[in-house]
């Protein structure tokens, strides 16, 4: 498997620390609001290559955090008159629910930054202990950013380049040492939540808890840390000097980054009136059509979202669960395959192979997604009248496997199903209207393979299933 790791700008063969185990670490949420559908981005990506990973028969330990203490939280909780940890608890329950409507599987551990506090006081003190990072006179710990030497490695920025740029913006702390010193732990203020430490009361930086949760989790060094592509710098790059500084260990071996999603080519923004929680987006699409998008690109690629955009994959996706739709009716019943079938069982296994030379080429899911295309057109060629169950039971099998996969569902859902048979009513009393008999009677069949039964009353086109 070829993945393009960040940390080098190439496509590197992967190589697990422990034969047969990967070890994976993404950047979760920050939960003060539902997750929009950019977050809903690496949620996804990450779900897929996970999810084939495990395919191939890895045993996979994916943690991903939530972020429950921050500005932004304890901000909506003040707005609200409640507690951050209420905020906190309600969007990560949330998050939850579209996780699951996106079917983003659960973590192995999703930890919480409140409740590894205990651990981040202990790498910070190491920190200090090593003489990579201090304290100032108000409790304040900053990382020493030019105590570790390999700082700016992952994003590829030079050091001296980023300290002239953070001189002419003049981003200079009190007592902090260097303009490039970031913090690991800050002093409460009014109102805030705050844990006792040997600085002062406060709480964590953001970076830090990355760092501790990835090394409770996963140990030291893992296989692979993930996120979108703006926490490059400087939270990974921060990461990165954390836990390699602490722990005297290389921090992950590979770094995967999924690009951004933009909206009608327009960076999604609430001021710009284009941000769509993944709760708006279910108000009008099932939310497998979501995924279904987001998988029909190259994770690293920029990806554009429009209504035009989610139509199309809608489209698509209803292509595939009416070719799955097709087979189970066809694989009802007995009887064995002809050798004309063993042949075409083979010709089928051969998408199993192009998806899968796909996945293994950096998680390319948009030619994976091709592949399950071929296989569709060839099913809806080949499992004719005559065709016997064995095949078609056969063709779905393969079908649902690499879909199964990419976790695509082939279910869909009731509602959808409703819309689209009316949809199909509709263009048939058209085509009746129209006098085209041959496309209405050719409707009526359609529909009648799916066991829909059409009958005309006086009050219009009554449907049920037969
Ligand atoms: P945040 O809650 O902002 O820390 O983001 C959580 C995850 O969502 C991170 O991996 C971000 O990189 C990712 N993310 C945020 N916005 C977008 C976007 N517009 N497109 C793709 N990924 C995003
Ligand atoms: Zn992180």
């Amino acid at each position: 498997m070829k993945i393009y790791n960040t940390l080098t700008g190439q496509k590197e063969e992967f190589k697990p620390i422990e034969e047969g185990k990967l070890s994976m670490y993404v950047c979760g949420p920050t939960v003060y609001n539902l997750i929009h559908i950019g977050n809903a981005r690496p949620m996804i990506i990450f779900d897929a290559f996970r999810r084939y990973m495990e395919y191939k028969g890895y045993e996979v330990n994916y943690v991903s955090n939530f972020t429950d203490v921050d500005d932004k939280i304890i901000k909506k909780a003040n707005e609200e008159g409640v507690s951050s940890e209420e905020i906190a608890e309600r969007y990560i329950a949330e998050c939850k629910k579209d996780m699951e409507a996106l079917g983003v599987h659960p973590a192995t551990v999703h930890p919480r930054a409140t409740e590894e506090i205990d651990g981040m006081i202990k790498m910070i003190s190491d920190l200090i202990e090593k003489g990579h990072a201090y304290a100032v006179s108000d409790g304040t710990v900053y990382f020493r950013t030019r105590s570790f030497d390999g700082y700016g490695k992952l994003s590829h920025k030079n050091i001296d380049d980023l300290e002239s740029g953070h001189r002419s913006i003049g981003v200079t702390g009190d007592e902090k040492e260097d303009a490039l010193d970031f913090v690991l732990w800050k002093p409460k203020k009014e109102g805030e939540p705050y844990w006792e430490s040997p600085w002062c009361d406060g709480r964590p930086g953001w970076h830090i808890e990355c760092s501790v949760m990835s090394k409770r989790y996963l140990g030291d060094t893992i296989d692979i840390h993930a996120g979108g592509e703006d926490l490059i710098f400087p939270h990974h790059e921060n990461e990165i000097a954390q836990s390699e500084a602490a722990n005297d260990e290389p921090f992950a071996h590979y770094w995967m980054h999924n690009g951004f999603l933009n909206i009608d080519n327009r960076k999604m923004s609430k001021s710009l009136g284009n941000f769509f929680t993944v709760r708006d987006i279910s108000e009008k699409y099932d939310l497998a059509v979501l995924r279904f998008f987001m998988l029909s690109a190259h994770y690293r690629s920029p990806l554009n979202f429009s209504d035009e955009l989610m139509e199309s994959a809608k489209t698509s996706l209803t292509r595939i669960r009416t070719c799955a739709g097709m087979l189970g009716e066809k694989a009802e019943g007995e009887g064995e395959l002809s050798e004309t079938e063993k042949g075409l069982v083979e010709e089928a296994k051969g998408f199993i192979g192009k998806f899968e030379s796909a996945m293994e080429d950096d998680c390319n899911t948009a030619d994976a997604i091709a592949a399950i295309f071929e296989l569709v057109r060839f099913a809806n060629s080949n499992a004719a009248e005559g065709s016997s169950p064995k095949f078609a039971k056969e063709l779905l099998d393969i079908l649902t496997k690499l879909c199964d996969v990419l976790g695509i569902s082939l279910e869909e859902k009731e509602e959808d199903i409703d819309e689209r048979i009316e949809a199909l009513i509709a263009q048939r009393q058209e085509a009746r209207a129209n006098k085209d008999f041959a496309k209405a009677d050719a409707i009526r069949d359609e529909l009648l393979a799916e066991g829909i039964v059409l009958k005309d009353t006086r009050e219009g086109v009554k449907w049920s299933r037969g």
